[in-house]
């Protein structure tokens, strides 16, 4: 069985998450989408809400399972027995980033392989920092993530 691991902040989950989650569900057995706790980190949503929200924006996707996770991503997947780390491409600034850190889980777990799949276009613009911004300022957010978010930032 294919399980991939989608590792991330999700703080909070977008569309343009979503979009990576829906079209990987697609390609493997099993997706887990794996959200970082990580004390050092400031975190807008704490990890139990951020699974919440996940969680109901991934409902009627049978093949995904949303889990939390500290410490070094790779011992997560071996722990899951996962061999493919799944992570979105939106811009060249991204790859830099996303490149260095695919070459140093290869050295710590060779074993385990980073897959980049590309945004669509029309969730190229869109990051949790500038959602909780412009929802913060009490802009619209409602077409840039799922609705189970949208009413829990309304409600902030
Ligand atoms: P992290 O802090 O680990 O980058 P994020 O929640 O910001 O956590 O992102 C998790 C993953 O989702 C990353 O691979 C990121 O590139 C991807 N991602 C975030 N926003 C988008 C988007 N609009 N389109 C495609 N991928 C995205």
């Amino acid at each position: 069985m294919n399980v991939a691991i989608f590792p991330g902040s999700f703080d909070p989950p977008t569309n343009g998450h979503m979009d990576i989650i829906e079209r990987a569900a697609k390609i493997y057995d099993r997706l887990i989408v794996a959200v970082l706790r990580n004390t050092a980190k400031k975190y807008m949503f704490s990890d139990q809400q951020r699974v919440e929200m996940l969680e109901k924006a991934c409902e009627g996707i049978d093949n995904v399972e949303v889990a939390s996770f500290e410490g070094l991503l790779v011992d997560f997947a071996r722990e899951r027995g996962s061999r493919i780390i799944l992570r979105g491409l939106r811009a060249v600034t991204d790859f830099e980033y996303e490149f260095t850190m695919a070459l140093m889980n290869r050295k710590l777990a060779p074993e385990i392989e980073t897959v980049f799949i590309v945004t669509s276009a029309e969730n190229q613009f869109i990051s949790s920092s500038s959602i909780k911004e412009i929802a913060h300022f009490g802009g619209p957010v409602e077409d840039m993530v799922p609705k189970p978010v949208a009413s829990i930032l309304r409600k902030r």
